[in-house]
C-alpha cells in the first residue's frame, strides 16, 4: 500500500464553497501529523480566498476518521507550527504535552475560531481523534449509519485532548459517553442536539452542499459576526477555561502511565475497545 500521498484534497464543489476532504480512506482516515497540517493549510487557503463563504470538512471512504494514528505523538513530519509550544524532544510528559498542545489543542482551537461557517460532513466513524475534527466545526451533517465515540478512558486518560464533551451534550450524557466509551449513533446524536441533520449515506454529500449553499447566500460579514457571537457565548460559559483544565487533567493521565507503566497510554484500552483504531492488517 502506498501511503505517501497527500492526506487531504481541496475542492470547490460550487461557487462560494470549499470542501476539504480527508483522503486516506485505506486507513479509515486515521490521522498523522501530516494530515493535520495539510488540513490546516487547506483552512488557510479557504480563509484567504474571499470568494469562499462556507467550508465543508469531509472524508473519503467508509469512515470519516477512525482515530489518531499510531505513532503520531512526537512525529514532527509536516508540522508547521501554529503555537509557540516547544520542547517536543524533552523527556517525560514535557515532550508529549508540548506536541499535544500544538498539534491537538492548538489546531482544534484555531479551526473552531475559523472566521467563516464550517460544516462537518460525516459518515461511518468519528471516534476520538476523529471527533476532534468534527466538534470544532459549526454544523454537523451525519449519515444515518455513523457513530461517535471517545474510548480514551480505556487508555488511561480523561477523554480526548479537545475536551468539549460537556458543551456538546449535557453533563450526565457526557459522563456516560466517557465512562463507557460507547458509540452514540447519528439519530441519538440528533436527539441530544449534537448534530444538525441526519440523512441517508447516499444523500450525505448533496445534503451538506445544499446546506452550505443556503448559508453562502447570506452576507459574509454577518455570518462571521454571528459565528463570533455564538462562540463568545460558549466562552462566557467557561469553554476556554474548561478546555485548559481538562487538557491538564489529560496530561496527568499520560504522566501516570509513564510513571506506572513507562508508556504513553494504557495498552489495555485496545482490549476494552476492540473496534477502535485503523483497519486491522
Ligand atoms: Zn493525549
Amino acid at each position: 500500500m502506498n501511503d505517501d500521498g497527500p492526506r487531504t484534497r481541496y475542492e470547490n464543489p460550487a461557487y462560494g464553497v470549499a470542501r476539504i476532504v480527508l483522503s486516506r480512506p485505506e486507513m479509515w482516515n486515521a490521522q498523522d501529523t501530516r494530515m493535520l497540517y495539510e488540513l490546516d493549510a487547506d483552512f488557510q487557503r479557504a480563509a484567504l480566498d474571499d470568494d469562499i463563504r462556507v467550508v465543508i470538512v469531509a472524508g473519503d471512504g467508509e469512515h470519516f476518521s477512525s482515530c489518531h494514528g499510531p505513532g503520531m505523538v512526537g512525529d514532527e513530519e509536516g508540522m508547521k507550527r501554529v503555537t509557540l509550544a516547544g520542547g517536543f524532544t524533552r523527556p517525560g510528559v514535557e515532550g508529549t504535552m508540548a506536541y499535544e498542545e500544538e498539534a491537538f489543542l492548538g489546531l482544534c482551537w484555531r479551526w473552531r475560531n475559523f472566521p467563516k461557517p464550517t460544516i462537518a460532513q460525516v459518515q461511518g466513524r468519528a471516534w476520538a481523534g476523529g471527533l476532534m475534527l468534527v466538534w470544532p466545526c459549526d454544523l454537523i451533517v451525519a449519515s444515518e449509519d455513523m457513530s461517535f465515540s471517545d474510548p480514551v478512558i480505556g487508555f488511561g486518560m480523561s477523554g480526548h485532548e479537545y475536551f468539549v464533551h460537556a458543551f456538546e451534550m449535557n453533563a450526565r450524557q457526557a459522563k456516560e459517553f466517557l465512562y463507557t466509551g460507547r458509540e452514540i449513533l447519528a439519530d441519538e446524536a440528533f436527539r441530544i442536539g449534537m448534530v444538525n441533520r441526519v440523512v441517508p449515506r447516499e444523500d450525505l454529500e448533496s445534503a451538506t452542499l445544499e446546506l452550505a449553499l443556503e448559508i453562502a447566500q447570506r452576507p459574509s460579514f454577518a455570518l462571521r459576526l454571528a459565528k463570533a457571537a455564538v462562540n463568545q457565548a460558549t466562552e462566557a460559559q467557561g469553554l476556554w477555561n474548561s478546555l485548559q483544565t481538562s487538557f491538564s487533567l489529560h496530561q496527568l493521565g499520560h504522566a501516570q502511565m509513564m510513571l506506572t507503566a513507562n508508556q504513553y497510554i494504557d495498552e489495555r484500552g485496545w482490549e476494552l475497545s476492540p473496534n477502535f483504531g485503523p483497519p486491522k492488517k
